[in-house]
Formats: C-alpha cells, sequence, structure tokens
C-alpha cells in the first residue's frame, strides 16, 4: 500500500476487524487497506450505519441536539478568525452540525452520502444537503468555509476529496477539519485495542502533524488548533464501549450497567482523543 501522504511504501501494523492496518514509517500515517473503493462509501454508510450501533450510531437522530451544539460552538469558534459567511458541510447526515452553524449566523449547504439520512435534513431542517459524495461532488458556488468534522479519516482516496474540497473553497477561505489523533494518550494507551481503529468505515489514522502534510501541498496554512469538547447521549455512549470492549469482562460488566444508566441523557465524551485544526488558504 502507498502512503496517500507521501507516496512511499506502507508496512503491515496489525490486523483489525478482518483488515490490515498500514503505517508509513517515512511521515508515520497510518491507513486501513479496504480493497476497493468502488462502491465503499455506499457500503458504509447504510442505514445500519446510523442506526444499527457497532461502530457507527445506535441511533443518530437522537442525538440531534448534541451535535446541533457542536456545531454552534464551531460556529462561535469560527467568528474568532472571520465574519460569518457560507460554509460547506462534508458529510452533513441529518445536518444538524449544519443547522448549529446556521444558527451561529453561518449560511450553507452540504453533503452527504447516505439517501435516507439526507433526505431528513431537506425535510425536517429545510436544509440544501445534497445526497452524495465530495469527490464527484460539482458545483459554481464558492465557500468561505469547507467544515469536515470527523471525515478525513473517512475519506478511501483523499487527495481526490481535498482536490473537490480546494476547488470550492474561495480565495482566502478556511478549511476546518475535526478528526481523531493517534498521537493521543488514549490511543498510546491502547495502541491497536484504540476504540478508533474501526476499519472499514474508519480508513486513515492521523496526527496533528500527518493532517498538516497532508493539507499543505493543497496551499492551506494552519491558523488555529485545539480540543473539540463533545457529548454523546448516554445510549449512544454505551453502545460505542460495548462494540469496543466485546466480550471482554468490562463489556459484558458495562452491558449490565448499561440498562441502569438513563438513555437520553448527555454523557461527556473524555477520551480527548479528537483534535481540530483550522487552515487558510494561501493561493
Ligand atoms: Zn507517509
Amino acid at each position: 500500500m502507498e502512503c496517500q501522504i507521501c507516496n512511499r511504501t506502507m508496512q503491515p501494523l496489525f490486523l483489525k476487524h478482518r483488515h490490515w492496518i498500514y503505517g508509513c514509517s517515512e511521515c508515520g500515517h497510518q491507513s486501513a487497506d479496504v480493497g476497493n473503493p468502488a462502491g465503499h462509501v455506499e457500503q458504509i454508510y447504510s442505514d445500519e450505519y446510523f442506526h444499527g450501533g457497532g461502530a457507527g450510531y445506535s441511533d443518530y437522530l437522537a442525538e440531534k441536539d448534541l451535535l446541533r451544539n457542536h456545531g454552534q460552538r464551531y460556529g462561535r469558534l469560527l467568528q474568532k478568525y472571520m465574519h460569518p459567511g457560507t460554509v460547506f458541510d462534508v458529510g452533513a447526515a441529518a445536518g444538524f452540525v449544519l443547522q448549529g452553524l446556521i444558527d451561529t449566523g453561518w449560511s450553507g449547504r452540504g453533503i452527504e452520502p447516505n439517501l435516507r439520512i439526507s433526505e431528513h435534513a431537506r425535510s425536517h431542517l429545510n436544509l440544501r444537503v445534497d445526497t452524495g459524495v465530495l469527490e464527484s461532488f460539482h458545483t459554481e458556488e464558492r465557500f468561505d468555509v469547507v467544515t469536515m468534522i470527523q471525515v478525513v479519516a473517512h475519506f478511501p482516496d483523499l487527495r481526490k476529496a481535498l482536490q473537490v474540497a480546494s476547488e470550492i473553497t474561495c480565495r482566502d477561505g478556511f478549511w476546518l477539519i475535526e478528526t481523531w489523533n493517534r498521537n493521543s494518550w488514549v490511543a498510546r494507551i491502547f495502541g491497536r485495542h484504540w476504540h478508533e481503529y474501526s476499519p472499514p468505515s474508519v480508513v486513515h489514522w492521523f496526527t496533528p502533524t500527518t493532517l498538516r502534510h497532508l493539507v499543505e501541498p493543497f496551499g492551506f496554512r494552519e491558523i488555529g488548533s485545539g480540543r473539540p469538547s463533545k457529548w454523546l447521549n448516554g445510549a449512544h455512549a454505551i453502545s460505542l464501549l460495548q462494540y469496543k470492549l466485546g466480550g471482554s469482562i468490562p463489556g459484558r460488566l458495562l452491558a449490565g450497567a448499561g440498562k441502569l444508566i438513563p438513555q437520553n441523557i448527555p454523557l461527556p465524551y473524555l477520551a480527548g482523543d479528537l483534535f481540530w485544526m483550522l487552515f487558510q488558504k494561501q493561493r
């Protein structure tokens, strides 16, 4: 496998969920071999991803308020760097994060591969969310900000996706990227058991450095970074943990405890393995 950041040959590291995880000894990037990318996105982001638990969501629509708050926090964060303008939200799902951005003064649209969940954004929230993938998206519109919240780790072909993102970003425009940090303490403690090693839905594992190396050849420069605060609802947190811990003793204990925890209360996402970076187009 070739590294999608520096083009060197990657070495197989370990097998996870029947997929090999590869590491680049030159730049440190890690990717999974998920086979033929054609049809990959449609297969992964089936309705099951949003409602079936496992690596995805136990009930995506139940996360509505938390995701909207997440969008509002980013809407306010972006205002430290620029006046509110237009956004394009990649992987918009049911439109909740986009709605949060709109709540804080932004306007815009998004794209989402899953038909049913994008239909929710259109019919329930009256948002402009196209059904499709960024890699084959085309518009004459240009946006002040392209937001990719927990999205870049899922692109089978990183450069193709970012090429389109670059084309639709206006002069001096921005990219806001949030993804998982494989250099975080939680990733290092858990090693290959880190819960974000969940191919085939997650294909890439970044650090702030490898993300910067990916983005810079597109003419974007980092102007800010940090760690997001994030909340999950109780049902999602427990479903995710059960999936990660599987049939282990903590997993079985949790399955029992899970029945006692109210499903709709927000729980803080404590893992601390997410980071965000803001980049600005230089040319
Ligand atoms: Zn590399």
